[in-house]
């Protein structure tokens, strides 16, 4: 599962003080545990703190002073260190990444260019009414006639490079239409709906200053006069489970019921109407992982042909991108998010990437624009390959020489 060096897991436990504020007054900070097992690291996503990155022995998540608490509390060893005190600012070092307004310019653009394929679509507003807005991606124009595939990014809002990918894969696929035989033919009988920022509120908040503010859930004001409900602990399977928390303070705060928030509540009504959808993908950051349901418990999804699917699919994609593939509660348990609930409802494909970097220490959240063209480029062959199988992605299976020996 780990890619560090023996040396770097050595010298574990580091913790790294942030100097930016999530607020004016809050300080953030980069925190490394320790973890035997599973079960330490449940142990720590129960006490609500959004874990960021697992390694062999130990977790890192970027917190403030309550979530250290909270590790102080359980009786786990940590550690801090100061990593940077760098200041970022994404209109300026990081101006490749699109913020909100330069995303819609950017599907406005896509439309444009390409009028017989491509069409902007909205699937409802933000709780601050930004429009949700997607791109459809098809030649034919009539709607739920062929094999869906759909694609979204940030839910959570500090994860930008989760909208650079989408964004690019809708231009990609949009500009190579005409001259690459194989995208032709996917966009000549798939569908494709790419909704690149499921989370705009979130997301401008997280780059309204010289700082980037490390913000993850939308901009809820709840009851306790905090800020925030996690998008991706919002939906209804598993709902109040285990990694996520009834705080509102917590950066896994699930929000009071499910599907309370406007942007899952669209996401929600959007894909249960898209009735050809058989394959979804969700894009985070970061950690470089394929990941596949269930995450709100250990079981295994119930049947065991599509955990063979998913498995099978998930390899395979990791194959490219060279990601770790697993089942997603094999981390850590995580209850309430998007590809449970597609699974468990619409009986969809769904998966989630972690895309780069690997690790806090290599850019975390903020790798930099450097780090968009590669991500992408590593993603392409995935995501390809989901649409390609949207037809009947059960023909994974067939593809092996022995279904029940799934390919490494
Ligand atoms: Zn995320």
């Amino acid at each position: 599962m780990l890619r560090l060096p023996a040396s770097v897991l050595v010298l574990t436990f580091f913790l790294a003080l942030v100097a930016w504020g999530r607020n004016q007054d809050t300080k953030i900070f980069s925190v490394r545990v320790s973890t035997k097992d599973a079960s330490e690291r449940n142990s720590i996503a129960n006490a609500g703190i959004a874990i960021d990155k697992v390694f062999s022995d130990s977790v890192a998540f970027i917190g403030t002073e309550i979530e250290i608490d909270k590790v102080k509390n359980l009786g786990l060893k940590y550690k801090v260190n100061n990593i940077s005190t760098r200041k970022l600012d994404f209109p300026s070092s990081d101006q490749a990444f699109h913020n909100y307004s330069e995303m819609i310019q950017a599907l406005d653009s896509i439309q444009n260019k390409h009028p017989d394929i491509a069409s902007r679509f909205s699937i409802g507003k933000s709780l601050e009414g930004r429009e949700l807005a997607g791109i459809r991606l098809s030649r034919s124009k009539k709607q739920d006639s062929l094999p869906t595939a759909i694609f979204m990014g940030c839910h959570h809002s500090r994860e930008h490079l989760s909208v650079e990918v989408p964004l690019k894969l809708a231009e990609y696929l949009a500009s190579q239409y005409e001259t690459d035989v194989r995208i032709r033919n996917l966009l000549d009988n798939r569908e494709v709906l790419i909704v690149p920022m499921i989370n705009p509120d979130g997301a401008e908040y997280d780059i309204t200053s010289n700082d980037y503010k490390y913000w993850r859930k939308n901009r809820r004001k709840n009851v306790d006069g905090t800020y925030g409900v996690d998008l991706n602990r919002n939906y209804s399977k598993g709902f109040g489970g285990s990694g996520s928390s009834n705080s509102p303070s917590s950066d896994i705060f699930h929000g009071p019921q499910a599907f309370s928030e406007p942007e899952t509540q669209a996401v929600r009504d959007w894909v249960r109407s898209r009735k050809k959808t058989t394959v979804l993908l969700s894009f985070h950051t970061f950690s470089e992982l394929v990941l596949w349901p269930f995450g709100h418990t250990n079981d295994q999804v119930p049947s065991q042909i599509d955990q063979q699917v998913f498995e099978t699919m998930g390899k395979k994609m990791a194959s490219w991108n060279k990601y770790t593939p697993q089942k997603s509660s094999d981390l850590y348990l995580a209850s309430g998010d998007t590809t449970d609930w597609a699974y468990d409802e619409l009986k969809i494909f769904a998966f989630t990437f972690e895309l780069s970097p690997d690790s806090m220490f290599t850019g975390g959240f903020y790798p930099g624009a450097s780090a968009i063209e590669p991500t992408f480029k590593a993603n392409i062959e995935p995501a390809l390959y989901l649409i390609e199988k949207a037809e009947n992605p059960y023909a994974v299976l067939k593809e092996q020489k022995d279904p029940l020996q799934l390919i490494p």
